[in-house]
């Protein structure tokens, strides 16, 4: 911005809250709109704060182009749109975040977007389904709540072969710990209300990729869906992103740590975290996580859902149906994210009656095992 008083430029960065912008004549105005300029006219197609976030997570994700949208959600819709039309198929993972299973099922396929969910971990199957034509893969780098961890590039390699996308949800790793893009996923996709925003205190989404091509089409499905974020809500994740790498980093290396005590805790009967060498994906997770394997683990208490109860009851540390929070919350699976599976579904992921999630946050970790267990220390 070229302004007299600002000869340095900012600091910190502006924040643009208006939905719309004037224009001195209908020639500059024909311009932006055209695309021909720069300018921006009407922040449901764009706004200036919403272009700096998105160019900022852009650089982080290694991409090309990226687009900031009102909410993980949002990003979804937003990248698979424009990349379907009706007969098309898409085949996607089988263990997703519960609302981007449910939109996949029950929303895309009234269009006649056949979907199709395999287990993104057998590399056979996922061949398999890709060659009955599909235009997407999808899957998440690191899935809930059994911190499966996706082969990437095996998958890229795979979809790439059949003619297909490979989309990666990295919501858990964030750009920090994994860059999809760099692996051969085409589309990167993530929710900012999480970790990236990092405080709760904003919902948020993000979609990149690295083929120029594609910019414009998910900009439209964004715009002409209503898939836009608020100004303010983009000003407040600029700021966290000052703290992203700090806070990441900090808050995996708590999770690795805490992951170690609750193993040796009686009554924890499981703990399952990438970074252990008794989690399934270790070695995947170590090669493709090597600065970290996330801040998400889970454990499971003998006894079922009357001891996770009395466990819930007693713990110090926020029970919360979500995730990526500054500091440490615990949630439990079976009645929030796989709430809408029948008892046989869950327990075909092992999503059991005792099992316990974290989000570890990055406080100080001594304090949080304290609180975790009440007041008992180890
Ligand atoms: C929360 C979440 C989403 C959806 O994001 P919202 O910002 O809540 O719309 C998608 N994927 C994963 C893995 C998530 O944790």
């Amino acid at each position: 911005m070229d302004d007299p008083r600002f000869p340095g430029g900012h600091l910190v960065p502006p924040i643009f809250p208006a939905s719309v912008y004037p224009y001195p004549d209908l020639e500059s105005l024909d311009r932006a709109m055209d695309g021909a300029s720069p300018g921006v006219f009407y922040a449901r197609d764009a706004h200036p704060t919403g272009d700096e976030l998105a160019a900022k997570l852009t650089a982080l994700e290694a991409g090309a182009w990226g687009r900031v949208t009102g909410s993980g959600m949002a990003a979804l819709v937003a990248a698979i749109v424009p990349s379907v039309k009706t007969g098309d198929r898409v085949v996607a993972s089988d263990q997703l975040y519960g609302k981007s299973a449910l939109w996949l099922r029950d929303e895309l396929t009234r269009f006649s977007v056949a979907v199709e969910f395999v287990n993104a971990r057998d590399l056979d199957a996922v061949r398999e389904a890709l060659a009955r034509s599909a235009r997407v893969l999808y899957v998440e780098t690191i899935s809930n709540p059994l911190l499966r961890v996706a082969n990437l590039e095996a998958l890229a390699d795979l979809a790439h072969k059949a003619g297909a996308r490979l989309m990666v949800d990295n919501t858990f790793a964030t750009p920090v710990l994994c860059r999809p893009l760099k692996l051969g996923a085409a589309l990167v996709q993530e929710s900012l209300t999480k970790f990236i925003g990092g405080h709760s205190d904003l919902t948020l989404g993000y979609v990149g990729g690295t083929d120029a091509a594609d910019s414009k089409p998910v900009h439209a499905a964004a715009s002409t869906w209503g898939l836009t974020a608020g100004p303010f809500d983009c000003w407040l994740a600029l700021r966290s992103l000052e703290s992203l790498s700090l806070r990441v980093r900090a808050a995996s290396a708590n999770a690795a740590e805490l992951a170690e005590r609750l193993a040796r805790w009686p009554g924890i009967t499981r703990v399952i975290y990438p970074g252990r060498p008794d989690h399934p994906d270790h070695a995947l997770a170590r090669k493709l996580l090597p600065d970290g394997q996330g801040a998400m683990l889970a454990f499971e208490l003998a006894g079922g859902r009357a001891a996770a109860e009395s466990f819930l009851r007693k713990t110090g540390v926020p029970l919360c149906p979500s995730l990526g929070h500054s500091g440490t919350t615990i949630s439990y699976p079976a009645a929030t994210s796989h709430r809408d599976m029948t008892a046989e579904e869950r327990t075909r992921l092992g999503v059991t009656e005792g099992l316990l999630r974290l989000s570890v946050g990055m406080e100080a970790i001594d304090n949080t095992t304290r609180e975790l267990f009440g007041d008992s220390t180890e």
